[in-house]
């Protein structure tokens, strides 16, 4: 499982955003992830039932594990639909499958002509879901980063935004690297693999 781990594959669907975006989001998660992620790849992966308007985040992570497997980031510009569970608007930012290690971020709800935003912004969605991956929860709690930022696993001060503006006001005030807390379990993971591997 650990070794499965190291190994990320991004998984590009479509054209949601520049390959140069995901090397980007390669590096940001070998950082954050204290080298429990330790390379990643970019995989080009194009279906033609991804030319609909949306999909079931749970259907799209089963074809991925099924097909691709392994680690796996897939990043869609399509929406992501969770049909049992609850999420913002009726659709999602990103989801994590529990059953194995595949998450995904969709571009779609965090679109925006700024590039560089938008790949900044699926970085951070990137990381939270990469973060599920290797065994982070979320914490509710507005303490930031030293920098003032905050953890990709934060969900912040709901009531400080009200509804709309929340999500997208989370992302962006999100940092590229996680809280002490998060590191803790993530050194734990980290010592774990290096013992397996010896
Ligand atoms: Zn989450
Ligand atoms: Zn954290």
């Amino acid at each position: 499982m650990y070794d499965n781990l190291a190994k990320l594959k991004l998984v590009r669907i479509g054209n949601p955003v520049s390959v140069g975006g995901l090397e980007r989001l390669g590096e940001k998660a070998i950082k954050a992830s204290n080298n429990v992620v330790k390379s990643y790849k970019i995989i080009q992966y194009d279906k033609s039932f991804f030319e609909t308007e949306g999909i079931e985040a749970r259907i799209l992570t089963d074809a991925l594990n099924e097909e691709i497997g392994g680690h796996i980031l897939g990043v869609i510009e399509m929406d992501l639909f969770d049909s049992d569970g609850d999420s913002f608007y009726g659709c999602m930012f990103g989801a994590k499958n529990l059953k194995n290690n595949v998450a995904v971020v969709s571009t779609k709800r965090v679109f925006t002509q700024d590039s560089d935003m938008l790949s900044e912004r699926v970085i951070k969605i990137a990381l939270h879901e990469l973060g599920h991956n290797l065994g982070l929860k979320h914490h509710y709690n507005y303490m930031g980063l030293e920098n003032g930022l905050l953890c990709p696993m934060a969900k912040g001060n709901y009531n400080k935004y009200g509804e709309r503006g929340y999500v997208l006001a989370i992302i962006d005030s999100r940092g590229y690297e996680f809280c002490e807390d998060c590191k803790k379990v993530l050194r734990v993971y980290n010592s774990i693999s290096n013992q397996l591997s010896k």
